[in-house]
């Protein structure tokens, strides 16, 4: 299967998705779509991809941050930003609650906006109730960049994307984010755009 990631206007990811059964989750189709997200996340790459925006309006997301996505990456911005490796997994009807009162800043990016990126505050530390690719229940509690992810990933089932929660002043290419923005401490970047530090 041959799978193509919608782009920002398409109404699919407006949308909430709708929850699969657990007869649904083992059938083939299902088994398959999972397959087809796997390899589509590994060649585009990313670190996340939810069904809507492969156009499928189900509440069922992939995540996987791999070691070798880390090698261009430097040590302090992976400390910075509590990033570690989190194998293959697969989320069904997802529920999530945000633990604690720590926010977390950073720039993120979305394939369904391919080229951009703004800083998005989200909750350091989330647990998650979802259903694995086997239709078994499953708890994940995540700190950082993981809890990051699922936030997001988990936003995309319920229609929302990273622009709705983003510090708009901050919205950026790609490219002026690596020219302009990299590295610099997130409080000095929200200074020189005159946003209030906290
Ligand atoms: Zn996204």
């Amino acid at each position: 299967m041959k799978l193509e990631i919608v782009q920002a206007g398409n109404p699919v990811l407006r949308q909430r998705a709708r929850p699969l059964s657990v007869a649904e989750i083992r059938s083939r189709e299902i088994q398959k779509l999972i397959e087809s997200m796997q390899s589509c996340m590994r060649e585009t790459p990313g670190v996340g991809l939810a069904a809507p925006q492969l156009g499928l309006g189900l509440q069922l997301a992939v995540i996987e941050d791999r070691e070798e996505y880390h090698k261009d990456v430097s040590a302090a911005l992976l400390r910075e930003r509590e990033r570690h490796p989190v194998p293959f997994h697969v989320l069904v009807n997802p529920a999530l609650e945000e633990l604690g009162d720590e926010r977390a800043e950073f720039f993120e990016g979305c394939l369904s906006l391919s080229g951009f990126s703004a800083l998005v505050s989200r909750a350091r530390t989330v647990r998650v109730t979802c259903l694995d690719d086997h239709g078994q229940e499953k708890v994940i509690e995540a700190s950082g960049w993981y809890a990051r992810i699922l936030q997001h990933e988990i936003d995309h089932l319920n229609g929302t994307l990273y622009i709705d929660r983003m510090r708009a002043r901050s919205f950026t290419t790609m490219e002026n984010l690596a020219e302009f923005w990299k590295g610099k401490p997130v409080n000095e970047i929200k200074s020189e755009l005159e946003l209030k530090t906290s």
